[in-house]
């Protein structure tokens, strides 16, 4: 069990969400194990004894975004994510201020955490549960870490800098905490990919790619290969950086029980192939590609669902833009006439599919569509300051 705690801290060190240091993790069954420093495993094991769950992640960001997130929530202790992944997965998140603060912490934590799967305390720490796994904590932690970062750069867009403590923690993240976008060496192979040991293979080695580069954030994301008539899919809620035997061949004249454990968005997956052939399909979530998909300067969106009503076709520096609807049908007829046209969507909201015949080049479209919207979004960021 140890060995699990370490390695779910460490992905969410290595991930860029907890602060190296200042990552807990515990499990709970006859008795509680824990890793992590003093202060974090006590309040842990506090928590996890009246919650009574399997598991819980308690982590100190490795950016103070969170707190200011905080600090613009002028009544009430709940943040309401605008992104419509998280909306799905997490509603809302609340959280307890600085001042509120008191002896009776743990009895108010226990009951946040009863209704909701994370919280986070100002200047503190985020803390999320596992209901059934140590896994879900960690995938909690990851998500929560995603929806503030999202929501604090879209709102300096809106409103700018509201003071220098935050500017400087944005030129920090900006120029130390981001890390320059690369395509892996040696690179994802070209070429049409045809014996399903170098489908396998490639679809292993570009899963884990998506997810050193950080353009997927824990188990979400999916990726893909039809040869023939298979398609190759990484199983729901499979990490995208350990497929090895979390992939399903699915014959395409198949009904739907053998796609069973087969990832959500495979009817996504689906309609694109009938658009474009063999190939494959990656899907992330780089966060500047779903932070641009939501800034919308068309005059007659302000105020309205531009997410699925807005009366212009957006792009990002010509990378088309569709509409985010949840759920796999409204999702597919958005994302498959376009993508074939030009290889790339972005999703309102949500993130990235890329097509393309091999996975260097899917690859490489994913990583230029995240390079272009995160240089777009800083040229906003600097003219709105400036
Ligand atoms: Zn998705
Ligand atoms: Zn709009």
């Amino acid at each position: 069990m140890n060995d699990q705690l370490l390695f779910y801290q460490s992905k969410l060190e290595s991930d860029g969400c907890g602060k190296p240091g200042r990552v807990a993790m515990l499990v709970q069954d006859d008795t509680i194990t824990a890793v992590g420093p003093d202060d974090l495993k006590r309040l842990g094991r506090k928590l996890l004894k009246q919650l009574g769950l399997p598991a819980l992640a308690l982590y100190e960001p490795s950016l103070s975004f969170y707190n200011s997130v905080i600090d613009k929530v002028s009544a009430g202790d709940i943040i309401v994510p605008t992104d419509t992944e998280t909306r799905t997965f997490l509603h809302d998140i609340p959280f307890i201020r600085q001042s509120g603060i008191d002896n009776n912490l743990v009895t108010r934590l226990t009951e946040l955490l009863g209704q909701r799967k994370g919280v986070m305390i100002e200047n503190c720490c985020i803390i999320t549960t596992g209901t059934v796994t140590l896994e879900q904590a960690y995938i909690n932690a990851s998500s929560l870490f995603h929806a503030v970062f999202v929501k604090h750069l879209l709102d300096l867009h809106q409103s700018g800098f509201s003071s220098e403590r935050e500017q400087k923690e944005f030129d920090r993240f900006r120029h130390h905490w981001l890390k320059p976008l690369a395509p892996p060496d040696p690179p994802l192979r070209t070429g049409p990919l045809t014996t399903s040991e170098e489908i396998y293979r490639e679809m292993i080695r570009a899963g884990r790619a998506t997810v050193e580069t950080r353009l997927v954030d824990s188990s979400f994301g999916n990726i893909s290969c039809k040869s023939g008539d298979i398609i190759y899919i990484s199983q729901t809620g499979a990490s995208l950086d350990a497929l090895t035997g979390c992939i399903d061949p699915i014959p395409l004249n198949n009904s739907t029980t053998c796609g069973i454990t087969a990832s959500s968005e495979l009817l996504a997956h689906r309609l694109i192939y009938e658009q474009i052939g063999d190939g494959v399909i990656l899907h992330g979530h780089p966060k500047f590609s779903i932070i641009m998909s939501m800034i919308c300067d068309h005059p007659d969106c302000r105020g309205t669902e531009c997410w699925n009503n807005c009366p212009k076709r957006r792009n990002c520096r010509g990378i088309p833009i569709v509409s985010g609807e949840i759920g796999a049908g409204g999702l597919a007829e958005k994302v498959s006439p376009v993508i074939k046209e030009t290889g790339t969507v972005i999703v309102y909201g949500h993130g990235v599919f890329t097509s393309g015949r091999d996975f260097n080049r899917a690859f490489n479209a994913l990583l230029l569509t995240e390079i272009t919207c995160r240089e777009e979004y800083f040229r906003h960021i600097l003219q709105t300051v400036d």
